[in-house]
């Protein structure tokens, strides 16, 4: 089949792999000069299906609105835009409930799973480096925490997946670095998950499509859709390109490209930030910084180790300007980095970058058919999209090629969504 893929971030990048592993003719459009210059650029490089969820969770929309505009605030309005995202927000408030987010979650889970295992597939047979860590460190601080995990806990140990729960003295064996000053109540240990860098990922994966025969155009944006039996993208140069099936990829643009054949997606952009800082060389050592991936449950917080360089991401910031850094979000990245690995990085070569999670209110992406014929997405992966682009790919691949799903497609088509 000729297959054109819109959007080359992680999603694209991956699917394009896929779609030409199996014999079809892929073209990727891209707007952007490269793969992997949005969303996918500078994420937190956690790929750790056991933490995978969705954001709505019983508790949560009362746990963000109590600390909407504290310090520590975990969830930002964006600024007056907030309020065109008051209908999202309702879905995401009812896909808290526990009937609603226990099925998604199981979703999310099932997929991340079946990602981790084709990621690991493909970084053996191409043999990929990507900056890989292993195992993920849950850092605790206080009893509250702990007791916060509880949950995910229990669903760890029902799911099999292997995690400890450890004390601060073990946790401080498996990360020599952390300070000694900071109090830390206990961690959780998560030896299969782990961490790496999703843009070289893609840009390693990308060369390997185009080996497959895959074509790249960057520079070019999709401008419209023609869905159908022969459906078309018309492209922002004036060309009009036929082919047998789209894929879209285009993370949180693909709202309104879907919009105009009559796919309405409630997606939106929930905007994280990231500090990425070379580790600072003491007598021609490495300083004590991380030496894998740490996420801070107190801040929701990412700390992880990228070769010689160290990332940290967090925040949520619903609505708001894509391109406007908020202080107080780097403000924070920086106060948990210097909490737990003081004056491990040369602050002043850091680079700062804020992107879009392109989110659906209940969490899990989707993933196939879109509705309209001939039009097929890949979407909707929050903060979680590293972690599960193998997986979906993998899955929209299949079915795009007449064959089942290779797992239980419940909960990941668009078919939820509608009504
Ligand atoms: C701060 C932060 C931290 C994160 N941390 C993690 C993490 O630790 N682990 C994890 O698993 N995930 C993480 N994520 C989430 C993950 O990065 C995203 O889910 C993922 O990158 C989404 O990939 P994508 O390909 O769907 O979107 P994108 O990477 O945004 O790609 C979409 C592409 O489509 C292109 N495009 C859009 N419209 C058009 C058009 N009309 N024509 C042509 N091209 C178009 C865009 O230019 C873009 O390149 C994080 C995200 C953020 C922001």
């Amino acid at each position: 089949m000729r297959i054109v893929i819109v959007g080359a971030g992680i999603v694209g990048v991956t699917t394009a792999y896929e779609l030409a592993l199996q014999g079809h003719e892929v073209t990727v459009y891209e707007r952007r000069g490269s793969v992997a210059s949005e969303a996918s650029f500078a994420n937190g490089g956690l790929l750790a299906p056991g933490l995978v969820a969705p954001s709505a969770a019983p508790g949560m929309p009362w746990q963000v609105a109590r600390q909407l505009f504290g310090s520590h605030a975990r969830l930002r309005p964006g600024g007056i835009d907030a309020l065109a995202q008051l209908p999202w927000l309702w879905r995401w408030w009812r896909a808290s409930r526990a009937r609603v987010h226990g099925p998604n979650r199981m979703a999310m889970h099932r997929l991340a799973q079946f990602s981790a295992a084709r990621m690991q597939e493909l970084t053996r047979c191409l043999n990929l480096e990507f900056e890989q860590t292993p195992g993920v460190v849950m850092l605790l601080r206080g009893e509250r925490e702990l007791k916060a995990v509880q949950g995910s806990l229990a669903l760890l140990r029902d799911w099999g997946v292997p995690h400890h729960v450890v004390d601060a003295a073990r946790c401080r064996e498996l990360e020599p670095g952390l300070n000694e000053g900071t109090s830390l109540h206990a961690a959780v240990h998560l030896p299969q998950d782990g961490a790496g860098n999703c843009r070289q990922f893609a840009h390693l994966l990308k060369a390997e499509a185009q080996r497959l025969g895959a074509r790249f155009r960057f520079h070019t944006a999709a401008r419209a859709l023609g869905a159908g039996t022969a459906p078309t993208v018309a492209l922002d140069n004036g060309v009009t390109v036929p082919c047998d099936a789209v894929v879209v990829c285009a993370g949180v643009s693909a709202r309104t490209l879907l919009a105009g054949v009559g796919v309405r997606l409630p997606l939106a952009a929930v905007h994280g930030t990231s500090v990425t800082a070379p580790l600072r060389h003491l007598d021609g050592l490495d300083a004590p910084g991380p030496r894998g991936a740490l996420t801070d449950e107190r801040h929701q917080i990412a700390i992880t180790r990228l070769g010689h360089r160290v990332r940290v991401t967090g925040g949520a910031e619903i609505g708001g300007e894509p391109s406007r850094l908020e202080p107080a979000a780097l403000r924070r990245l920086y106060r948990v980095l210097d909490d737990w690995f003081p004056g491990a990085v040369l602050a002043r070569e850091a680079q700062h970058w804020k992107g879009a999670q392109p989110m659906l209110p209940d969490g899990p992406p989707v993933l196939g058919e879109s509705g309209a014929p001939g039009i097929w997405v890949n979407l909707g992966h929050g903060a979680s999209g590293w972690a599960l682009a193998c997986g979906s790919a993998r899955v929209l691949t299949e079915r795009l090629s007449g064959r089942d799903a290779p797992l239980d497609m419940a909960g990941l088509t668009v078919a939820r969504l509608r009504g």
